[in-house]
């Protein structure tokens, strides 16, 4: 829109001079004429009048589609406009939140919003693109755009400090109002770091579920074949191998019961829960359905449990005991004590540094953290084992799917490598806190912590 009010202006004054010009050159014959006794004085008087009235009609004809008279005071406030929507065009750019870059002659760097100079470190607006991108294809696409050439996307990954990927976008600029002007480029730059992080986490996930599953599967298939084969007339390899196919099939089942939940969890995990739970009878609940693992191993249970509510959704919480507790079961020893702590209107300092400590040799991890303000007060849970414990350097792994720590006992209910995966899921859905302290030989304290709502928060102390 504005090319077009620029492009008016020269056009009404080439009409103007026209006009002038023709009735100019027409008078100025008229005049000959007359002095060289062609024309008499009225009839040269009378002929430049209409030279005059006509051009006259002319131009007026030509003010009615731009009024000369209204357009110059027009075109002064469309030059305004122009200014204005530079200025607007360069708010617009400096509050981008993608890296923008304006590129000019030679490959100097005319423009670079805020984003931009983050991006790439710039500390100010100068000097040459290469000297701050060192990414041949990238350069070169910046070139054939200041060449005036249309170019594809470049990608490009850069490996250190951290690993990231970029994607940028390069086009050729030129300026409507001075075709004379030279080409710049427009530099995008987009960081598709996560978008790829995601796509190796989905292939990945893929791939170690097929796996969970192929390798039961093989099994059942293989004692199915010797079942059928030299086992079919061995009622004591029958039994032993039926055994075997539940055990699988059950562990198949687990993994699939595991998998939709986390597929459950992580669907809903920005929407945050706004009913409360109780926590107490949670842990009751808990305990009674694993009684029976419980007496198997002769586990001790030390239960310290004060009446506390949380905000959170019952039966999301229900897993994260259920899974706390399962893993201090089955990873500690026959006849072990396994305590079991619910404490509430905790401060957030109080809440991320258990009251239940395995001593200053013991390593410390935060896998979630919630963002809290000052006055709000949490409700934590502490499951404490005396098992194997965990080294500190397969702590940071521990929520990730299907991590398993090698040689780590679990009895005979191997487990899917999920269950911590969705407790952080779901810890993080209820914006709480979870936390790991382990020492080896000595064994794992796992701590969940949970905003209490505000109706049952006593004064904090
Ligand atoms: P799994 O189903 O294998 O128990 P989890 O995600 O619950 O999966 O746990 C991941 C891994 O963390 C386990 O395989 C085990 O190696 C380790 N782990 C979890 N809880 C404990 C614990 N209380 N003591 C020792 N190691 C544990």
């Amino acid at each position: 829109m504005s090319n077009k009010r620029a492009s008016d202006a020269p056009l009404i004054r080439i009409r103007r001079r026209d006009t002038a010009a023709v009735a100019a050159l027409g008078s100025l014959v008229l005049v000959l004429f007359w002095l060289f006794g062609e024309l008499g004085f009225l009839e040269t008087v009378v002929a430049i009048a209409t030279i005059a009235a006509l051009s006259t009609f002319y131009y007026l004809t030509v003010s009615t589609t731009i009024n000369p008279a209204v357009g110059n005071q027009a075109l002064r406030a469309r030059d305004g406009d122009e200014v204005d929507e530079a200025q607007r065009a360069k708010v617009m750019l400096e509050n981008l939140p993608n890296p923008v870059l304006l590129i000019g002659a030679g490959g100097r760097i005319e423009i670079a919003n805020p984003a931009a100079r983050e991006f790439l470190g710039l500390e100010a607006v100068t000097g040459h693109l290469s000297a701050v991108l060192r990414q041949p294809q990238v350069l070169e696409a910046v070139s054939a755009a200041l060449r005036g050439q249309t170019v594809a996307p470049v990608e490009y990954s850069i490996m250190a400090p951290v690993e990231s990927h970029v994607r940028a976008h390069v086009a050729p600029l030129a300026s409507h109002r001075d075709p004379s002007m030279p080409w710049r480029a427009m530099l995008v730059l987009s960081d598709e770091t996560s978008i790829k992080r995601a796509d190796r986490m989905r292939a990945d996930f893929l791939a170690n579920a097929s796996h969970e599953l192929r390798t039961p599967l093989a099994s059942l298939a293989g004692f199915i074949e010797t079942l059928r084969g030299h086992a079919k007339d061995d009622p004591d390899a029958r039994d032993r191998f039926l055994a075997i196919m539940f055990d699988q099939t059950e562990r198949m089942q687990r993994l699939i019961n595991d998998l939709l939940s986390l597929s459950r969890v992580e669907m809903d995990e920005h929407v945050p829960p706004n009913g409360t739970a109780d926590l107490g009878a949670i842990i009751d609940d808990v305990v009674d359905v694993l009684r029976p693992q419980i007496s198997e191993k002769s586990i001790k249970l030390d239960l310290q449990v004060e009446p506390a509510l949380a905000i959170g959704d019952r039966d999301q919480l229900l897993e994260v005991v259920m899974n706390l507790v399962e893993n201090a079961i089955k990873y500690s020893g026959a006849g072990s004590t396994v305590e079991i702590r619910l404490s509430g209107h905790l401060g957030r300092d109080q809440a991320e540094r258990p009251g239940l400590t395995l001593g200053p040799e013991a390593s410390r991890l935060t896998l979630a953290a919630p963002a809290s303000e000052p006055g709000d007060r949490f409700v934590a849970v502490r499951i404490r084992d005396g098992g194997q414990g965990i080294e500190r350097r397969n702590l940071p792994r521990l929520s990730e799917r299907f991590y398993r720590v090698d040689g780590q006992k679990s009895g005979p209910r191997e487990g899917t490598g999920l269950g911590l995966a969705i407790v952080k899921h779901i810890i993080t859905r209820h914006r709480g806190g979870f936390t790991v302290e382990s020492r080896p030989g000595a064994g794992s304290i796992f701590s969940v912590f949970l905003p209490m709502p505000e109706s049952s928060r006593k004064n904090p102390d």
